[in-house]
């Protein structure tokens, strides 16, 4: 079996009956199997993905006209994606043995245009993270070296493209999880204007900046995922009413006037692979006929606060949901009602998680709402008009996605704040709730590193037009 890096040689071989549906699906378990030292799925789900391409392949056998726009892609979710009828945990303890009673939109609609889905794949608790290490199944290893993190918390997304386990996967954004993870496995990930695609079925963490995000080989396959999913939905009143363009054909046909941040780029304590490749691109731009111009933006040094406020104030309501009572895990040592809560609780969730939730109560609670809420809430208006000030003389933002390559598993284990600052480049983008994208740009230390595109709300379309230009 060659190693497919987009949905149309899969289809082509599929039509000249080089191969089926079901072979692909063998293929792709026979590689999961030898990558389970990755720890990367959490559940595979092998039958029913077997039987369901095989009825693709009679299908296809019948009347090739009969199959849907994605035959032949096999996907895999993470583990914050309702799946009917499958289990759903976010990477917790809490939701252990939980099972989703319907299907999230995103996924219903690639279902509904023959998508298979080989698993359910592991992530950071309740997408808190940036490594990967915060499940409850362990850390997921990058399948480039496993001594090092994969990102996060879409980590395990990343490493089953990465890795050749399927095709496209699918993870989510609140603040980098699915770009971060791309960028450090070498692979493309791009997050779509909030709004764009439904979040129903999607398990909350911040509302407000969540949206589900592509990860794959090719911007064609990105684009026709995210064409298929896209648009209105009646379950999710943020989703937008506005049409979806067909993204798979959209042109970029023009000279670009890129925006880039010199306080970013150039400083100090940006790893020097980074850097220098990152101002190697803007020169090739320029070379190419370009226009890249170093802009202010006085505001990076407050995106990374205000987005732990809003967040974890968002986090901490989510989550009230799971109280021992309703889903999932309820803990065995309790003895009355108040210990159910409390144990199940504490028993459940992790550390960073139950972080999360206590700093999102104290930013809500009465006395400190106006000190930090709603200043937060103010910052995040300021970034979102300014950074939209830049959308009207320039086409797109160009930024690194993170400020160095992959690090060693363990190495932020107990610095949080560490770890929270690695984010200040990918947040913006949920911040103004504007289309982003991370590409592959070169190597640091031996592991990849990325450049991060941003784009308008709703201008997905040129945004993956003009990413071909990189790949
Ligand atoms: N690393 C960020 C966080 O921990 C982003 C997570 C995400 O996008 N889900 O909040």
């Amino acid at each position: 079996m060659p190693r497919y890096k987009n949905l149309t040689t899969v289809q082509e071989d599929l039509s000249n009956g080089l191969i089926t549906c079901e072979h692909l699906v063998e293929y792709y378990v026979d590689r999961i199997n030898a990558t389970k030292d990755l720890n990367v799925y959490i559940e595979v789900f092998e039958e029913e993905a077997l039987a369901q391409a095989k009825a693709l392949d009679a299908k296809y056998q019948n009347d090739p006209a009969s199959v849907g726009k994605l035959f032949g892609m096999v996907i895999s979710i993470k583990d914050v994606l309702c799946y009917a009828g499958h289990s759903v945990t976010a990477g917790a303890k809490i939701l252990e043995g939980f099972k989703s009673l319907f299907t999230a939109t995103g996924i219903e609609r690639l279902l509904a245009e023959d998508a298979i889905i080989i698993g359910r794949v592991n992530c950071d608790q309740f997408a808190m993270g940036s490594t990967n290490e915060n499940s409850h199944y362990g850390p997921t290893k990058n399948g480039l070296n496993p001594e090092k993190i994969p990102g996060g918390s879409s980590g395990a997304s990343a490493v089953s493209v990465q890795i050749d386990t399927c095709l496209v996967a699918l993870g989510t954004d609140t603040g980098g999880s699915v770009r971060q993870p791309a960028a450090f496995c070498g692979i493309l990930g791009f997050k779509p204007t909030y709004g764009r695609v439904s979040r129903y079925g999607l398990l909350a963490y911040g509302s407000s900046f969540d949206q589900i995000g592509v990860l794959a080989n090719s911007i064609e396959d990105i684009a026709l995922t995210l064409e298929l999913m896209a648009g209105r939905d009646d379950f999710d009143s943020t989703s937008s009413s506005k049409e979806v363009p067909a993204y798979s054909k959209a042109n970029f046909n023009k000279k670009a006037k890129i925006a880039y941040f010199p306080t970013a780029v150039e400083h100090r304590s940006l790893d020097a692979d980074v850097r220098n490749q990152t101002l190697n691109l803007i020169k090739s731009l320029r070379a190419d006929g370009h226009t890249v111009e170093g802009v202010d933006f006085d505001y990076l040094d407050y995106i990374i606060p205000a987005y732990y406020v809003l967040t974890t104030a968002e986090a901490s309501s989510n989550l009230s949901r799971f109280d021992g009572i309703r889903y999932g895990y309820r803990s065995p040592n309790a003895t009355n009602l108040e210990e159910t809560y409390t144990m199940s609780r504490t028993e459940g969730f992790s550390t960073e998680v139950k972080r999360r939730i206590m700093l999102g109560t104290f930013v809500l609670s009465a006395g400190y709402y106006d000190a930090y809420y709603g200043k937060a809430q103010k910052v995040r208006r300021l970034i979102s008009e300014k950074t939209a000030e830049i959308f009207k003389d320039y086409d797109f933002i160009l930024m690194p996605t993170a400020p160095g390559p992959a690090w060693d598993i363990g190495a932020v284990n107990d610095d949080p704040v560490a770890m929270y600052l690695a984010d200040i480049f990918t947040v913006q983008a949920n911040m103004a709730g504007i289309p982003a994208i991370s590409i592959p740009l070169g190597m640091s230390d031996g592991m990849p590193i990325g450049v991060q595109l941003m784009a308008n709300k709703f201008e997905e379309g040129k945004l993956l037009a003009f990413s071909k230009e990189f790949v």
